[in-house]
């Protein structure tokens, strides 16, 4: 069985195919960068619309497959920005419709706790879920997902990119704070906003944004942010794991990317005796490739929509779908 998923729930537009093995055929992507400032949703969306036909051409070339090897067609549904789920969803039902194969719907969310299940070989991992617009630790119980802590305000790398952007940068923030981090070594005061099993960040940028008036260095700044930040995720991410009596992460997310957090929680993981597994890059960040696979699971499940039914639902959360197939089979191993 072949799937080809399409992503699109806020900056980055991508298509992959995938086959039963989880075995990566293609992957096409491109991710919209604002002039300055965040992302503006109807720009992305209009970058999707324009980018996504080329990205399919690509990503079947590469896959060397026609529409005839495909079994579906698997889309993000939610959670994302409305106008670029929209455009990612309408390729994917003109790709059904032209094709005549089934159209599923897939939650980004467990898409991100998917690949990262079927590439570790972990059975029952929790996911440490880092990206730009969410922050959620998420294990399995009782045929969905369950998201078991959160962010209460913005995720951890809008709130990189934030801040990024305040101290004169540009657009990702997180990358570029971490080379800026590895030069600090002055461990500034900042809040630590842990509230039981969930995190906020905003105080944290206000009290960055007093330290950089008051002159402190970038460096410093960057270095004292990251570690309070990734501190405070490892920290739920424990709690959670002692909690749920389980001993394995694993990790998604564009700010997943990121070796300073893969270091805290892998520490903190190996102290318990657990295990720990972070995607390669291009599989940690929003990509085709993780909606493919998990399209996969559910198509094996028999799920699949109609057209009229396959509405984009921006708010969608992780534990308002089922995963069926959770029931039925383990991950395979890739
Ligand atoms: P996503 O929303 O999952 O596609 O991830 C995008 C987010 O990941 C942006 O906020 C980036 O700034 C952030 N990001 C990407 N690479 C890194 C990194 N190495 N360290 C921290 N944040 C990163
Ligand atoms: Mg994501």
């Amino acid at each position: 069985m072949v799937i080809l998923g399409v992503e699109s729930t806020a900056h980055t537009a991508s298509v992959g195919l995938v086959d039963d093995r989880a075995r990566v055929l293609g992957i096409a992507s491109d991710m919209y960068r604002p002039a300055h400032g965040g992302i503006h949703p109807r720009e992305a969306a209009n970058h999707h619309v324009a980018s996504l036909p080329g990205l399919v051409r690509s990503a079947l070339e590469q896959a060397k497959v026609g529409p005839d090897a495909i079994d579906g067609v698997a889309f993000a549904q939610g959670p994302g920005l409305g106008p670029c789920l929209r455009a990612g969803a309408t390729v994917a039902r003109t790709l059904a419709l032209a094709w005549g194969k089934p159209l599923v719907p897939v939650n980004h969310c467990v898409a991100h706790v998917e690949i990262a299940r079927v590439l570790s070989g972990l059975d029952d991992p929790m996911l440490l879920y880092a990206s730009g617009g969410n922050t959620q630790v998420i294990a399995h119980g009782s045929g969905r997902y369950r998201v078991l802590g959160e962010t209460l305000d913005i995720g951890i790398g809008n709130f990189l990119d934030k801040l990024w952007i305040a101290l004169g940068g540009t657009f990702p923030g997180g990358p570029a704070l971490e080379r800026e981090a590895a030069l600090g070594s002055e461990l500034l005061p900042l809040p630590y906003s842990v509230h039981g099993m969930d995190v906020a960040f905003s105080g944290l940028f206000t009290a960055a944004m007093a330290l950089h008036d008051r002159g402190a260095r970038r460096a410093d700044l960057a270095y004292s942010v990251e570690v309070t930040a990734y501190a405070m995720l490892t920290e739920i991410t424990e709690r959670a794991l002692a909690h749920r009596r389980r001993d394995a992460v694993v990790l998604g997310g564009g700010v997943a990317c990121n070796q300073r957090l893969r270091g805290m929680v892998r520490s903190m993981v190996e102290a318990r005796g657990g295990t720990m597994f972070a995607p390669p890059p291009s599989l940690c960040v929003d990509n085709g490739a993780m909606i493919a696979w998990t399209g996969h699971l559910a198509l094996s499940e028999g799920r699949s929509v109609p057209v009229e039914r396959s509405a984009v639902q921006p708010r969608q959360r992780t534990d308002l779908v089922e995963a069926p197939w959770r029931r039925v089979r383990p991950a395979l191993t890739a």
